[in-house]
């Protein structure tokens, strides 16, 4: 559209020029004969006819004159329509450009952000995958920690058994609940997603939230096996109640009881805390059996 109208601004320009020379070679013819010019003229008439046909001509010249003029002050108009047409253009133009301008702008803006956003889900993804090597090296702590306990007990019993011929035997009753009181099932036993690192995790045991120092009791008659402190599970109580079977309390805040005590169902061996590896005041509460987790609901009544 600019290039259009420039050229229509060149074209009349053009013919201005053209009709200024006109003009000007008209101005300078009248200015040098004068007056006397149009009156030498009329003087010169043959015949009156002669003088009609002088004065008629007379009358084309100034009629040609007036047109003339006439076109060239139209000309004028028209160049300055289209030197305004050229500055909406202009305005219009400068318009558009500023928009795509901020348009770009805002999208480098955008891409910034998205290229910021990206670093740090980066960053983050590195820091989740090191949380879960971390977590999963616990886990593996763990299960080793009672591996071993379990593995000593079997070396121990062998040779009480060889020594009195008795052993700890598990007679098929109902587990006591291993606590008073409890507010919720905070996790249940079994397959679920961790809940900060977002990976598919077995939970061994069932969570129990409950308020610090809440009496843990041991679940049924049983020796202590352990009663100590680990890094992931804390302050924990590991009872061996025979046959192979074994209750785990995770996370105390205290504990009552002593390795190779003899506890009976019910007693108070250890209080709720939040201690090693754990977000807020619960028990962690497992069962094995022959060496491996089962769901402690086999042996709970609800
Ligand atoms: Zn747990």
């Amino acid at each position: 559209e600019i290039a259009k109208t420039q050229a229509e601004l060149d074209a009349a320009l053009e013919r201005e020029e053209n009709q200024k020379d006109a003009m000007i070679r008209r101005i300078r013819i009248m200015y040098e004969k004068g007056d006397s010019y149009i009156l030498d003229m009329m003087l010169k008439a043959e015949s009156f006819s002669d003088f009609l046909n002088r004065a008629d001509f007379m009358d084309l010249i100034m009629a040609y004159d007036r047109q003339q003029w006439k076109d060239f002050m139209e000309n004028r108009k028209y160049i300055e329509l289209c030197k305004e047409e050229l500055e909406e253009e202009k305005a219009i133009l400068d318009e558009a450009k500023a928009g795509v301008e901020q348009e770009q702008a805002n999208m480098e803006a955008l891409i910034d952000q998205k290229n910021r956003d990206i670093t740090a889900y980066e960053s983050d993804i590195t820091n989740k995958e090191q949380a879960i090597k971390e977590y999963k090296q616990s886990i593996a702590d763990q299960d080793a920690e009672i591996a071993a306990l379990e593995a000593a007990i079997a070396a121990e019993k062998k040779k009480i058994l060889e020594a009195s011929g008795t052993v700890l035997t598990y007679d098929g009753g109902t587990f006591k609940f291993p606590l008073a009181t409890y507010t919720r099932i905070s996790d249940d036993y079994g397959n679920r997603i961790h809940p900060t690192l977002g990976i598919e995790q077995f939970h061994n045991g069932v969570d129990f939230a409950a308020p610090k120092g809440t009496a843990i009791y041991a679940a049924y008659d049983g020796q202590v096996v352990a009663a100590t402190y680990s890094n992931t599970m804390g302050n924990y109580v590991m009872l061996d109640h025979g046959g192979g079977l074994y209750t785990i309390y995770m996370h105390a805040s205290a504990l009552y009881v002593s390795k190779d005590d003899i506890v009976v169902r019910g007693e108070t061996i250890a209080a709720v805390g939040s201690t090693g590896r754990s977000t807020g005041n619960h028990l962690h509460f497992s069962v094995r059996k022959d060496g491996a987790y089962t769901s402690p609901w086999n042996y709970l009544s609800q």
